[in-house]
C-alpha cells in the first residue's frame, strides 16, 4: 500500500518515465514544469485546455452547474476527467482565459492566491468520512496560506487515504494514510511516521517541505521525490517535523493491501458510483448527476454520490446509466481509458479514443497516442500504444514475464477487436506477457 524504500540498482525505465532521464548536466529537469491550470491554459490541437485541480475531490451542485455552463459557452460541450481526480475543460476558444477565471473564482473553485492554482494536487480516498476530508481540506488550506510552497512543482502529489489504501497505491509524494486510532501514518521518501490526527496536515506539509529543502541542495530540477538523488534518502523529514512542532514517532511500513478503487454500481454506506466511459462526459452527462448535495471526483474517472441508500439510489444508478456512465462492474468499458490522442493531441500517433476497445482480459487498459502514455494506471495494467495508424503494440506490465505484441485494430461494426499485425517484429520482453484480443 505505502511504498517501501525503492531499491537503488538501476531499472528499465517504465512508462511515462523516459522524459526524467538524467540529462548530461546532471540535471533531471532543465525547465520548471509546463503543467496546465485553469489559469495558465495549454494551447492544444483543438484549442485551449485547463485543467482545474480539485483538491478534495468534492463538487457542489452548483459547481457542477457552473462547469456544465462553462464547456457549453467557452469550450467543447465535454470535460474530461484527470487520473488524479482533476477536471478538464478544452476546446476553449482564444481569449476566454479571463472570462472563464472569473466564473471559476466565483463558484469557489479556485484559491484566493493564482500563485497557488497549480500547487493543490491531492488525491483523496473517494469514500472518505468526515474526518479524512476535514484533513484534506486543512492539508489544501495550509498548502494556500504559505508563499513558499509555491515553489513545488505541477506534478508534486499528496494522497490523503481514509485507511483502505485505494489512493495510497497511487504513487503520491507525499501519502497520509488514516489510522484506526484516529491518527495518520505520514509516508515521504520510503520513511513513515506514526502523527497524531490534528497535526496530519501539517506534517504532510513539513514533508513537503523537506522536498524542497532537498531539491534546492540537490540542484538538478527535480520536481518529484522519485527524481532526487538517492528517491529522496537524503530528504530531512525527520527535521522538518521536528521544526513544525510535530510530533512524529518513526513506524514501519505498513504491509501491502488489496486497494481496488471503487467500482461502479451500489456500494456500501449509502454511495452510487459511475464511471465515465473513457474519462470524458457531456455537458449533460455532467448535469445528469444532479440533483445531489454533493459529488465527488474519483482518480479513476468516476464520480460517486454519498448519501442515497434503498430505491431511491438504484433508480439514480439506472438514470444514470440511461445518461451514458458506466454503472456496472462488469461493463467491458470498466478499466478501460484513453489519453487525448488525435486530433487534441499534436503527438499523438492516432485516434485513440476512436480505437480504444476493452481488451484488458479483466485488467486495466490504456490506449495512448504516443510513448508517453499520459494518465497511465498503475498497478497491473494492459498498454496499448500507438505505433502508427491503427496500429498499435500491446503490452501487459505484471509482475510475470512475458512479450510484446503488435496489433491492429479493427473498425468493424460486426467484429471490433483487433487483429494480429504480421507486418510487425513482436518483441519479447523479461517484464510482460502477452494477452489475446478474445480476452475481453
Ligand atoms: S500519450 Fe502522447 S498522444 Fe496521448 S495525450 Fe499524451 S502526449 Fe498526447
Amino acid at each position: 500500500m505505502l511504498a517501501a524504500m525503492p531499491p537503488e540498482s538501476p531499472k528499465r525505465p517504465q512508462p511515462g518515465e523516459g522524459h526524467i532521464r538524467k540529462r548530461p548536466s546532471g540535471r533531471v529537469r532543465d525547465r520548471g514544469d509546463a503543467c496546465p491550470g485553469a489559469l495558465k491554459l495549454h494551447r492544444a490541437d483543438d484549442g485551449a485546455l485547463a485543467r482545474l485541480r480539485l483538491p478534495t475531490g468534492v463538487l457542489t451542485e452548483r459547481q457542477i452547474r457552473v462547469l456544465a455552463d462553462a464547456a457549453d459557452r467557452l469550450g467543447d460541450g465535454r470535460l474530461s476527467l484527470t487520473s488524479r481526480g482533476n477536471l478538464e475543460l478544452r476546446g476553449l476558444g482564444e481569449g476566454c482565459g479571463l472570462g472563464l477565471a472569473e466564473l471559476l473564482r466565483e463558484a469557489g473553485l479556485l484559491p484566493a492566491s493564482e500563485a497557488h492554482e497549480r500547487i493543490r494536487n491531492m488525491v483523496v480516498s473517494p469514500l472518505a468520512g468526515p474526518g479524512v476530508q476535514a484533513a484534506a481540506r486543512e492539508l489544501d488550506a495550509l498548502l494556500c496560506a504559505r508563499a513558499w510552497t509555491t515553489g513545488l512543482s505541477g506534478r508534486f502529489l499528496f494522497a490523503v487515504d481514509d485507511g483502505r489504501g485505494d489512493v495510497a497505491a497511487l504513487g503520491a509524494d507525499v501519502t497520509l494514510l488514516a489510522a484506526e486510532d484516529d491518527g495518520f501514518l505520514l509516508a515521504a521518501a520510503g520513511r513513515v511516521y506514526r502523527i497524531a490526527g490534528p497535526d496530519a496536515p501539517a506534517a504532510a506539509l513539513a514533508a513537503a517541505r523537506a522536498f524542497l529543502s532537498a531539491a534546492e541542495t540537490a540542484g538538478t530540477g527535480a520536481w518529484r521525490i522519485a527524481e532526487l538523488p538517492r528517491a529522496g534518502r537524503e530528504m530531512d523529514v525527520t527535521g522538518q517535523l521536528a521544526r513544525a512542532g510535530v510530533a512524529a514517532a518513526p513506524a514501519p511500513v505498513p504491509p501491502t493491501r488489496s486497494c481496488a478503487p471503487p467500482p461502479p454500481g451500489l456500494l456500501a454506506g449509502g454511495f452510487v458510483s459511475v464511471l465515465a466511459r473513457l474519462g470524458r462526459v457531456t455537458s449533460d452527462q455532467l448535469r445528469a448527476l444532479l440533483p445531489a448535495p454533493e459529488i465527488r471526483v474519483t482518480p479513476w474517472r468516476g464520480f460517486v454520490l454519498p448519501g442515497l441508500a434503498g430505491e431511491a439510489a438504484r433508480s439514480r444508478l439506472m438514470e444514470l446509466a440511461a445518461a451514458g456512465y458506466v454503472t456496472e462492474v462488469h461493463s467491458p468499458w470498466a478499466g478501460v481509458s484513453a489519453c487525448t490522442g488525435r486530433p487534441g493531441c499534436a503527438k499523438s500517433l492516432a485516434d485513440v479514443r476512436a480505437d480504444a476497445r476493452p481488451v484488458g482480459g479483466g485488467l486495466p487498459v490504456h490506449w495512448s497516442g504516443c510513448e508517453r502514455r499520459c494518465g497511465h494506471p498503475r498497478g497491473d495494467w494492459v498498454d496499448m500504444v500507438a505505433t502508427g495508424e491503427g496500429a498499435y503494440r500491446q503490452t501487459v506490465h505484471t509482475r510475470a514475464g512475458g512479450s510484446e505484441v503488435m496489433f491492429h485494430v479493427k473498425h468493424d461494426q460486426k467484429d471490433p477487436g483487433l487483429a494480429p499485425d504480421v507486418s510487425r517484429e513482436t518483441v519479447p520482453g523479461p517484464r510482460t506477457r502477452p494477452t489475446s484480443p478474445q480476452q475481453r
